[in-house]
């Protein structure tokens, strides 16, 4: 059985009060979490996440949305925890450097005294297949920020391919790798398709149909993007998530 907890659905600016994006997947072989941003920790609080059973982290890139909450997580594991098992990072070549520059400005004398636990980096072949805490994670390079190295993942097990497009606009790469999958969390931050780095309900609609998936969830989403997706949900042939959304699968 697959577990998928959206922890965070709204876009970079926590629209209408929602979580920065963030997923957290259990299944067969573990725990992971998609991304980690600024409010990844506080909801997994508010849930009762058990972050003891937390094997890493699946970075898309490395924006502060997405990667603002590892530096208060790797603490939170250190005193609160004291975890002492690997904690395996995998996303984008440069994430260490990144990583390293925001504990340094968070918790200087922490990076100085050295955590009670290893990290374990993985980095995406962008494009390419790689083996991250035993499955398989295939990846292409997103359309975004250049300097955010961002990635749409795909993530297969024996039980379930999950995607998730990370922060991008669209290209026809996306349809291919997310093609056959059961489930395709995508991200929606605009209502109308007006800059190239995100995906809109605009351009989702043209769109639809490429998508061969199981189901589309849509996420990221500003509160124009959210009010406009509710507008055309038939047409969208999507699931809109929310914050605390938890969906299970069984094949
Ligand atoms: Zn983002």
């Amino acid at each position: 059985m697959t577990k998928l907890t959206f922890l965070g659905t709204a876009d970079a600016f926590n629209s209408a009060g929602r979580g920065n994006s963030c997923y957290l997947v259990e299944d067969d072989a573990g725990m992971y979490t998609v991304d980690f941003g600024p409010t990844a920790l506080l909801q997994c609080e508010r849930l009762g996440v058990d972050l003891r059973a937390l094997d890493g982290i699946y970075i898309t890139h490395l924006h502060g949305d997405h990667i603002g909450g590892i530096a208060m997580l790797l603490v939170f594991l250190h005193f609160k925890l004291e975890r002492t098992r690997p904690l395996v990072i995998a996303g984008p070549e440069g994430m260490e450097l990144r990583l390293a520059l925001l504990r340094e400005s968070a918790y200087p004398s922490v990076l100085q005294r050295g955590l009670g636990f290893p990290i374990e980096f993985v980095h995406w072949k962008l494009p390419g297949t790689v083996e991250a805490l035993d499955r398989k994670v295939t990846a292409i390079r997103a359309e975004h920020d250049q300097l955010a190295v961002a990635a749409s993942l795909r993530v297969d097990t024996e039980e379930l391919s999950i995607c998730f497009s990370g922060d991008t606009g669209w290209q026809p790469a996306l349809a291919d790798l997310v093609r056959d999958s059961d489930i395709f969390v995508c991200e929606c931050s605009m209502a109308s398709a007006d800059y190239w780095g995100h995906l809109s309900v605009e351009e989702l609609l043209v769109q639809r149909d490429q998508l061969k998936v199981g189901q589309l969830y849509l996420s990221h989403m500003s509160e124009e993007a959210r009010a406009a997706a509710h507008n055309r949900v038939t047409e969208l042939k999507a699931i809109i998530a929310d914050d605390g959304l938890v969906i299970t699968h069984e094949r």
